[in-house]
């Protein structure tokens, strides 16, 4: 079981404190971070994936804090930002050549391993085809292959579902749930739906700030908000946070 910890994170931007104080531990499991447009979402997935720097608190990896393991840590994560843009004029198959090189991959191992990856974000067909000339959902699923090829132990998605259709959203799905059976994974959405049946555990962001964290059940039990024919349980505790839409 590994564990990554939030002390006390704050960040400012300026004078916009987009992380206000928050502590949170993600354990192995598919973790949720929801919240609307400018809740801090990105900034959070960005400190841990040591992109940006906090102004204060700090961020451990099994109690190790990640400016200490460097490189190290570099070698157990995977980090998918909220507009995946790889290389246009590259293949499928050369953009995974290029960045299995980047993260320190053996050629053997990244020949080897290119099927199984377009296998499982169904481009298959795509293998030769240009980055380029991918439709959002194929950028995205390329995006996730190259995402999890290192067998990252920390897996950071940031908005994952955003140019999937239903059917894209469903292989995804699966595949979070398979990473998950071994990787603390994290993943940010502001559509409920995307997290209620998948998530171990939630986090309900608001204005920098964690609100709530625990699993759909403990949320609902927590609120038990009145029945509603037309919003599931967790679309009401939203809902009550954050307001319509
Ligand atoms: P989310 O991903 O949940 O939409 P962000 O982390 O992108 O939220 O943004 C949180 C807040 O910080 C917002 O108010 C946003 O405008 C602000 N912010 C984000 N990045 C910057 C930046 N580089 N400079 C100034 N303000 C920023
Ligand atoms: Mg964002």
């Amino acid at each position: 079981m590994n564990e990554l910890t939030l002390q006390n994170v704050t960040k400012k931007y300026g004078q916009k404190t987009a992380l206000d104080g928050c502590s949170l531990i993600f354990k192995t499991g598919i973790n949720a971070l929801l919240g609307p447009n400018g809740s801090g979402k990105t900034t959070m997935m960005n400190i841990i994936a040591d992109l940006i720097p906090a102004n204060s608190g700090s961020v451990l990896w099994n109690g190790t804090s990640i400016a200490k393991l460097g490189a190290e840590y570099r070698g157990i994560l995977g980090f998918m930002p909220q507009n995946v843009n790889l290389y246009k004029r590259f293949s499928a198959a050369d953009n995974l050549r290029y960045f299995g090189k980047l993260k320190g991959l053996s050629t053997s191992q990244v020949e080897e391993d290119i099927p199984r990856l377009l296998e499982k974000v169904n481009l298959s067909d795509c293998v030769n085809k240009k980055f380029g000339s991918f439709s959002g959902g194929m950028k995205q699923r390329l995006g996730i292959a190259v995402t999890i090829m290192n067998k990252p132990k920390l897996v950071i998605f940031d908005e994952p579902t955003a140019g999937l259709d239903p059917k894209e959203r469903m292989r995804f799905r699966d595949i979070l749930r398979e990473l998950s059976e071994d990787a603390v994974v994290i993943l940010s959405t502001h559509i409920v739906s995307d997290v209620e049946m998948l998530a171990d555990n939630i986090i309900l962001l608001k204005e920098g700030k964690v609100c709530e964290s625990g699993t759909a059940e403990e949320l609902q039990e927590k609120y038990t908000p009145e029945a509603s024919s037309d919003r599931t349980v967790l679309e009401t505790v939203y809902m009550n946070f954050f307001g319509e839409g």
